[in-house]
């Protein structure tokens, strides 16, 4: 069977791809299983950067098919923030539970009604030679006033799925997928694959 790198070292990814891509004609490998692999610098400036700087890579230094994926939220009231940052917005070496806190912080004077957020995902498949994919997912939602839930990661406690009424953090982890910015990039990608 054919090589997917997968561009992470989150062998967890591995697992979720599969669950939202199940049946793909490849086998999928971590970089976490490729001697020598680093972590690529995320610093691009977009989504879309980051996705291709990771799966550029993971593709030029494995030689195979390669996949990436990045994400975040961006929430209207503060201009899009944290966006690309949403992984360290408390700073460098954060938590989730400091991020969040981060979060319901800055949003503390924003009434209901202006808490308006989206989780956005894109995902990159570059070939050995360079050509590339970009596919993006997103989900609306709102930013609550407390954390709500104890399923799924990161800001899933803060995020309430428009028209659910219901966390992130409050749903089973396929139906997660079903709405996720991730399970609809990934998706998206599968003619691609
Ligand atoms: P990554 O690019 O998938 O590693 O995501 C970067 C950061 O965005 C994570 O560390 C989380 O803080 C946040 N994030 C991305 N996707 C999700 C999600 O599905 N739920 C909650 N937080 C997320």
């Amino acid at each position: 069977m054919k090589i997917l790198i997968v561009a992470t070292f989150n062998p967890h990814k591995i697992e979720e791809i599969k669950a939202i891509l199940p049946g793909l004609p490849f086998e999928l490998k971590s970089l976490a299983g490729l001697a020598g692999a680093v972590p690529a610098p995320e610093d691009g400036e977009t989504f879309e950067a980051n996705a291709h700087i990771k799966a550029a890579a993971a593709a030029a230094f494995s030689g195979c098919l390669a996949l990436a994926d990045d994400s975040g939220l961006e929430v209207d009231a503060l201009g899009g923030a944290p966006g690309v940052r949403s992984a360290r917005y408390a700073g460098e070496g954060c938590s989730y539970a400091d991020n969040n806190a981060r979060l319901l912080q800055e949003l503390a004077e924003v009434p209901d009604g202006k808490r308006s957020a989206r989780f956005i995902c894109v995902a990159a498949l570059v070939r050995p030679g360079g050509a590339s994919v970009l596919k993006r997912g997103v989900l609306e939602g709102v930013i609550t006033r407390a954390p709500r839930g104890s399923g799924g990661f990161g800001y899933d406690p803060l995020f309430e799925v428009r028209g659910t009424g219901l966390t992130l953090a409050e749903m089973s982890s396929p139906g997660k997928n079903q709405l996720s910015h991730r399970g609809a990039a990934l998706r998206a990608m599968r003619p691609e694959l």
